[in-house]
């Protein structure tokens, strides 16, 4: 029921709210799995959760490629024997107005927003049917509630992922798998996500308006450990997060 003793996959866990996440889960003893393309910021952050005393193994991954999700399944059931919750955490968020036609980004974040996510679910649903048990996770965005100009295609990602945990959370519950699911949707996080925007002006904009609220990971964090540490029949659907002062 609680945190401790649960194997956690992460993926995008090598910086921002992946990286706060797996280091607070660990700190109150979860089994972390973390998956992500940079390998020295992955071993980084397994070191300094082992050094803690705490669990922690990793396998570089593309999310866009459905072979490395199901590596990394096949790494938490060598390792820790099984796979409880897969927080469907990576995202880039090179935002730029329609009109810029800036149609490389736009595949880039349907690849890696919304079919990342889809690979993940490919990879660990079968795991979650035969235990009849497993949880969810997945960073949404206020993105995917509210629209706004330069935010068209990010937006659509993270609107479709709400859509998929809803649906599934739903079918779950017909067929008696047992899988909860947990949406987040976070505001202005300081984290290196902005570093992905290549239209200046865009670029400009959201840099001014994160400067003057912003909050930590870890607030993010939080919140992933709460939904994970809520009774196995009780399902928290969504939850949105940010700074109190941003409108
Ligand atoms: P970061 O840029 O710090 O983290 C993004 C993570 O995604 C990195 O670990 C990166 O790792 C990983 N990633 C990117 N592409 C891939 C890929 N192809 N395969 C595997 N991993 C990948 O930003 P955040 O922590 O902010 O982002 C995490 C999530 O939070 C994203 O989904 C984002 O959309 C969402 N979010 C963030 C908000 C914010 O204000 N920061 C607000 C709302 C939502 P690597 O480069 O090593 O592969």
């Amino acid at each position: 029921m609680a945190v401790k003793d649960k194997v956690v996959m992460i993926t995008g866990a090598s910086s921002g709210i992946g990286e706060a996440t797996a280091t607070l889960l660990a700190s109150k003893g979860a089994k972390l799995v973390l998956g992500a393309r940079r390998e020295d910021k992955l071993q980084k952050l397994r070191d300094a959760i082992t050094k803690d005393g705490g669990e922690a193994v990793y396998q570089i991954t593309d999310v866009t490629k459905v072979e490395d999700n199901q590596k990394l399944v096949e790494l938490a059931k060598t390792e820790f024997g099984k796979v409880d919750v897969i927080f469907l955490n990576a995202g880039l968020m090179p935002n730029s107005p329609l009109s810029e036609l800036k149609s490389n980004e736009w595949n880039q974040m349907v690849d890696v927003n919304l079919k990342g996510v889809l690979n993940g679910l490919e990879a660990v649903l079968p795991e979650f049917k035969e235990q009849k048990s497993g949880h969810v996770i997945t960073t949404s965005s206020v993105a995917g509630l509210k629209a706004y100009p330069g935010g068209a295609v990010y937006g659509a990602t993270k609107w479709a992922v709400r859509d998929l945990m809803e649906v599934l959370r739903m079918e779950s519950a017909q067929e008696g798998t047992n899988i909860r699911t947990a949406t987040i949707y976070p505001a202005a996080i300081k984290t290196e996500l902005l570093e992905t925007i290549t239209d200046e002006e865009t670029a400009e904009g959201t840099n001014a308006m994160y400067k003057q609220y912003q909050i930590g990971p870890d607030r993010v964090a939080n919140v992933v450990a709460f939904a994970i540490d809520q009774p196995e029949d009780t399902n928290v659907n969504e939850f949105t997060i940010g700074p109190t002062t941003q409108p």
